[in-house]
């Protein structure tokens, strides 16, 4: 076990962490020393937040150092994991014994803990967000006990999307389904008043699809549809499909940049694990000099609130790399985003510029205030607390929770003071 001094930053650069000390301890044991001695402290996945939730005004742990296990049951359909793994490391492991996850995220790299404590998603009105798949979970609480929780228990659909404020998760149970072989193609130019009446349809189109607009012309700039061979969706073909052309060649969602680094493209079938995320796990995802931001609104919205967007286009554009539209079936966890409703969610990606992002943040914000969005908890928001308490009914229940789980408030950090006021 280390600790490490000098400047320790997030994926993005924009945050840099305060907390004085960082440790890394080799087993669970070890962690259950450093969370009973510290007086504060906090987890830190793979550091792909962009704000300051990973941040501790003590100590700052990484479970990268735990042994990277996966358990597959196949018998219960489940896998038992290392909260520290990465879904890349997990993914292959997973197919190599038949079997997959539901859905995944844009990007691999990033930890099954850190994804789980957020209500990190993928795409597709049918499928919820990747914490929807835990079915068990075991932390270390404030004082180093270790604390199993299962579907049996009451407090699970608080404790699996818990913003790191329960404890230190040091290994999660995964529902898997049997693997399963994804396409990818990827459509240009589908103008946006398709969208007026054919909004679900074309979310509907595949296994997980995800529209990308600039904000600067009436169209989306891309299209990207993923379709299962085996769920009775129509196979994407090469002809056009309602006005948008068919990409001739591999595209980057970010426009301008290379499509190295993206999944297979052009209809081309491959396992599950490197069709559904859009960037391949040996190359930085996305732009890598980026902001982002997302909000979650009921489905039931979705043309409005791209209406709205579009009126704000002007102001958006400019500090705008790309806007992602994506679904996300509802789902029974407290803080998910995706709580009881069905969801789209609108995802921006933003330049690398705070000072100018933050105002159109805002801006953003009040044109989605109508359909009340609920902003996913690892990206850049200005909504205020009590705001954000009307839109998540069992808050309540949550701050129990972590009364219960950590009365001294060791996992209480500036951003959850902020958004849990504790
Ligand atoms: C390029 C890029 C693309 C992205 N694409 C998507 C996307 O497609 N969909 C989406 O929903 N999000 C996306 N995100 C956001 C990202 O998935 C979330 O921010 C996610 O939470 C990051 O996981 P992490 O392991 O890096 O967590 P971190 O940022 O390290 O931590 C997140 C929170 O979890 C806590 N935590 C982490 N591990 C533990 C643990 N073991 N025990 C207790 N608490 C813990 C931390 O304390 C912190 O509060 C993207 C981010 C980037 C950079």
């Amino acid at each position: 076990m280390s600790t490490t001094a000098g400047p320790r930053t997030n994926w993005a650069g924009n945050i840099t962490f305060a907390a004085p000390d960082f440790y890394h301890p080799a087993s669970v044991g070890e962690l259950r020393t450093v969370v009973a001695r510290a007086r504060q402290v906090r987890v830190l996945g793979t550091g792909h937040s962009f704000n300051d939730m990973a941040d501790s005004p003590g100590a700052q742990v990484s479970l990268a150092g735990l042994p990277p296990e996966v358990e597959v049951d196949s018998a219960a359909s489940q896998v038992r994991v290392a909260a520290g793994l990465s879904y890349a490391s997990l993914a292959g492991r997973l197919d190599r014994r038949g079997f997959a996850l539901r859905n995944l995220a844009s990007l691999p790299h990033i930890s099954v803990a850190g994804s789980c404590a957020t209500g990190t998603h993928g795409s597709g009105p049918l499928n919820q967000c990747l914490s929807a798949a835990v079915t068990g979970l075991e932390l270390v609480t404030a004082d180093g006990d270790v604390v199993e929780l299962s579907r049996d228990d009451a407090a699970f659909p608080g404790a699996v999307v818990h913003l790191g404020a329960l404890g230190a998760v040091t290994r999660l149970i995964l529902e898997v389904v049997p693997s399963f072989e994804v396409s990818q193609r990827v459509y240009e130019g589908l103008p946006l008043d398709v969208l007026d009446d054919h909004f679900a349809a074309v979310m509907a189109s595949g296994y997980s699809v995800s529209m990308f607009a600039d904000w600067r012309a009436p169209r989306l700039t891309q299209l990207w549809i993923k379709s299962r061979a085996d769920d009775g969706t129509p196979p994407v073909t090469e002809e056009p499909w309602f006005t948008a052309t068919p990409a001739p060649a591999a595209r980057n969602p970010v426009p301008g940049l290379p499509a190295d680094n993206s999944t297979a493209q052009l209809g081309e079938p491959g396992p599950w694990f490197e069709r559904l995320p859009h960037f391949r796990p040996e190359f930085t995802p996305s732009a890598g000099d980026e902001l982002q931001t997302e909000y979650l609104l009921p489905a039931a919205y979705a043309v409005p609130a791209v209406h709205a967007l579009q009126r704000a286009g002007d102001r958006i554009a400019p500090v705008l790399r790309i806007c992602e539209i994506r679904m996300i079936a509802a789902d029974e966890l407290w803080l998910s985003p995706a709580f009881r409703q069905d969801s789209v969610a609108f995802h921006f990606t933003w330049r690398p510029d705070t000072a100018a992002v933050l105002p159109v943040v805002s801006l953003v914000e009040r044109h989605l205030a109508p359909f009340g969005p609920r902003p996913h908890w690892g990206k850049i928001f200005t909504i205020p607390a009590a705001e954000l308490a009307d839109r998540y009914d069992r808050l309540p229940d949550f701050l129990d929770l972590a009364r219960n789980y950590d009365p001294g408030g060791k996992f209480r950090n500036a951003y959850t003071a902020r958004y849990l006021g504790r």
